[in-house]
């Protein structure tokens, strides 16, 4: 397991994160007027020395993430199974780590509770299926240096930091993530951006990890800046999970920094329409304020989100937030990750439900990684359902057939 001081260590190394002494979050202001969930009773339970400009310093939140038997027993009751998870958690394996936000919105004695079924550990994540694998999208042997991911020819995945301010059980990178690897280290990024200069067909950035906005802000900018100054990179995007678990990190400073350099489009990682918050809208909405572009990615996860309703809710939910549902994931085969798996079957069933029901903008593509660095595959339903004559017979999201008339033009 990873010391406590871990990020505290590290976060000497991440730059100063001077702040313009405008960060100070006004989610309590926001709370009132999207309706206030529990954290209150959190606060007072758990913080109750705590105040408000503490709280909502996403440095402090960092610092005081629960990460280890002691921190997950304070804040939820665990069942046998979650500690003896806990306990068999050894050496290089995928970290704990929950912020006392994020914690914030999870109930302390339901074990099968969503939220908490994607955060702490369950022995299910020491069962590794045949077809599973530590690095099941092959981007190892699609890495020409370390940090850098080129499968497609247009574009690179740029792990900037192997960081992140909690820890999917379901990750994708769990072989790396918060394993002190990709520290955001300069001779490594210049290493990669050579490579990108050097690659003039790379016309895509995407700034992934870890979680690169975890980078204070000095460091993100260096790097930014040396992107933008690349003349062949049109787009940076950049993946994040941290409006929905530590909203605090998106300051005024953030985003406005961001904003400086677009074309810059954030990739959001929302997995439960819990996680909608008023922390997590003011976030959002910095950000939408700033001119950034936001569109979402989910994992389709059984026990947590596998459900129409839940579905709906959440894509629904994120549209409001000036968010566009762009990836509904197939889980990857990640070793340990069994639990999670959903049959695309289902996937596509819930897809199916969602037309007719929500706006078109709020239903994402449904996608599978294709193992081993095939890239990404949509599925969809399929709404043609046969041809009589010159008529396609459609069923639409009532199952209802329809004639739409088709005839060869050629
Ligand atoms: S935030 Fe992203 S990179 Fe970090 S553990 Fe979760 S899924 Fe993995």
């Amino acid at each position: 397991m990873k010391p406590q001081t871990e990020f505290m260590e590290d976060e000497s190394r991440l730059g100063s994160g001077k702040s313009d002494g405008s960060d100070k979050s006004d989610a309590s202001d926001m709370s009132d007027k999207l309706g206030a969930h529990d954290i209150a009773t959190f606060r007072k339970k758990h913080f109750p020395e705590v105040g408000d400009e503490l709280w909502n310093d996403w440095r402090w939140q960092l610092r005081n993430r629960f990460r280890d038997m002691e921190g997950l027993s304070r804040v939820f009751r665990l069942s046998q199974a979650e500690r003896a998870a806990v306990a068999r958690r050894a050496g290089p394996s995928l970290p704990v780590g929950i912020t006392p936000y994020y914690a914030s919105l999870i109930p302390p004695n339901d074990p099968d509770d969503q939220l908490r079924r994607t955060m702490v550990p369950r022995l299910q994540e020491f069962d590794i299926q045949p077809w599973e694998r530590t690095d099941p999208l092959g981007e190892e042997a699609h890495s020409p240096l370390p940090g850098l991911v080129h499968t497609y020819p247009h574009k690179v995945l740029f792990l900037a930091t192997d960081f992140c301010a909690t820890y999917c059980r379901y990750c994708t990178r769990s072989r790396m993530v918060g394993a002190g690897e990709f520290l955001p280290d300069k001779h490594l990024w210049e290493q990669a951006l050579r490579y990108i200069r050097e690659h003039t067909e790379i016309r895509d950035v995407l700034l992934s990890g870890g979680d690169p906005l975890i980078l204070a802000d000095d460091r993100l900018e260096w790097l930014l800046s040396r992107l933008r100054t690349i003349p062949h990179v049109e787009i940076i995007r950049i993946g994040s999970k941290l409006p929905a678990v530590l909203p605090q990190r998106v300051t005024p400073a953030l985003a406005r920094l961001l904003g400086a350099y677009a074309p810059l489009w954030l990739s959001l990682h929302f997995t439960h329409p819990r996680e909608l918050t008023p922390e997590s809208a003011l976030a959002c909405g910095r950000l939408a304020d700033a001119g950034i572009p936001l569109m979402s990615q989910t994992v389709l996860l059984a026990g947590v989100n596998d459900d129409s309703e839940t579905l709906a809710d959440l894509f629904q939910g994120l549209l409001r937030l000036r968010v566009k549902p762009y990836y509904l994931h197939q889980c990857d085969p990640v070793a340990g990750s069994s639990h999670f798996k959903t049959s695309v079957q289902h996937g596509l069933r819930l897809l199916s439900g969602l037309h007719g029901r929500l706006t078109g903008y709020a239903i994402p593509h449904y996608m599978i990684d294709a193992p081993g660095g095939g890239g990404k595959v949509p599925v969809s339903p399929n709404h043609v359902v046969g041809r009589d004559g010159n008529d396609l017979l459609l069923s639409n999201y009532r199952g209802e057939v329809y004639r739409y008339p088709d005839p060869d033009l050629t």
